[in-house]
């Protein structure tokens, strides 16, 4: 048996058009063009690739870009300035701040002065907590997007044996929790799990968000479940060219699972189509009821 490769890429490029028309009918009906703002402190070439992308992508969709670029020298007071003025604007409905911060620059507190209702990275505790009680919410981009990719293969959840390897805010807690609003049985695995092999091989569903190149063997995985890998590890090849591989043994895995995401191609095109979709989410005020 060979795996359905499920192809992020296009998947995302469908929501992104799917929000293109949404954002279409927002203007024209109730004359509201989302706007994203995002924040870049200091240089960093990843993150300055995201950020292109972002405003690119922002524009695509009909939506208003805004870009706030500080120097690697700014006060923690220079950002949480910004981010106030952005707060009051009514033009912009979603902000963003890139990460990491300077080291000189506490990110807990910049993120807690983004508004909840247009916290579109869905990292503000407010939104944090509502995503745990289960309330609507804005919530984290690469865990929305994981958990999309499983449903176009069983659009169905309910009742899979999820495993999640990795316990960040960023990705594993927010994925889990995400499972469980789709009443998977949901394990959150993490570097103290004993005998993490026998912890996956049960899984219906395994997310691998780790950061660990290749850990997930092709024997940890069930037969016929679906892998999403959030993994992006950069890896010398044998040629010695840097390449990209996920968390799974990707060519193992191939040959058992039913459904599998290629790394990459798979996760990472959907975290910026998830972004849009909060912010269209923010602009249409879905997330206001307080
Ligand atoms: P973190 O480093 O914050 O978290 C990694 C998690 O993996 C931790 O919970 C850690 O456990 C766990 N872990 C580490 N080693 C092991 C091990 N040997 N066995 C089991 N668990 C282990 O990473 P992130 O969550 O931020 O990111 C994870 C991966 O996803 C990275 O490769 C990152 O680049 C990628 N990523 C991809 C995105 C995308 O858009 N595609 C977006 C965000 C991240 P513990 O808590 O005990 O330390």
């Amino acid at each position: 048996m060979t795996a359905e490769i499920i192809d992020g890429k296009a998947i995302a490029a469908a929501l992104r058009a799917d929000i293109a028309r949404r954002v279409a009918t927002l203007k024209s009906r109730h004359g509201v063009t989302p706007g994203l703002a995002v924040v870049l402190v200091g240089e960093n070439a990843a993150s300055e690739v995201y950020v292109r992308n972002k405003g690119r992508q922002t524009l695509e969709a009909g939506m208003t870009s805004f870009e706030h670029r500080l120097p690697a020298t700014a006060s923690e007071a220079d950002v949480l300035a910004i981010v106030a003025r952005l707060n009051a604007d009514p033009k912009v409905h979603g902000i963003l701040v890139q990460l990491p911060l300077p080291p000189h620059i506490h990110t807990e507190v910049v993120l807690r002065a983004i508004d909840p209702d247009k916290d579109v990275d869905g990292f503000h505790p407010i939104n944090v907590g509502k995503l745990s009680i289960g309330e609507p919410c804005l919530a984290p981009c690469t865990p929305t997007g994981c958990v999309m990719l499983a449903k176009t293969v069983q659009p169905k959840l309910a009742g899979l044996e999820a495993v999640v390897i990795g316990r960040s805010t960023i990705v594993g807690k927010p994925v889990a929790q995400l499972l469980l609003r789709e009443d998977c049985t949901v394990t959150i695995a993490h570097s103290r799990t004993r005998d993490l092999a026998s912890v996956v091989r049960r899984a219906d569903l395994v997310i691998a968000a780790v950061g660990r190149p290749e850990i997930v063997r092709g024997t940890w995985i069930k037969p016929g479940s679906i892998v999403i890998d959030v993994g992006i590890n950069r890896i010398a090849s044998v040629d010695g060219k840097p390449r990209l591989v996920g968390d799974v043994a990707y060519d193992e895995a191939l040959v058992v699972a039913r459904a599998i995401t290629p790394v990459p191609g798979g996760v990472g095109p959907m975290t910026i189509a998830c972004l849009l979709q909060n912010t269209l989410q923010a602009a249409a005020g879905v997330n206001r009821a307080g």
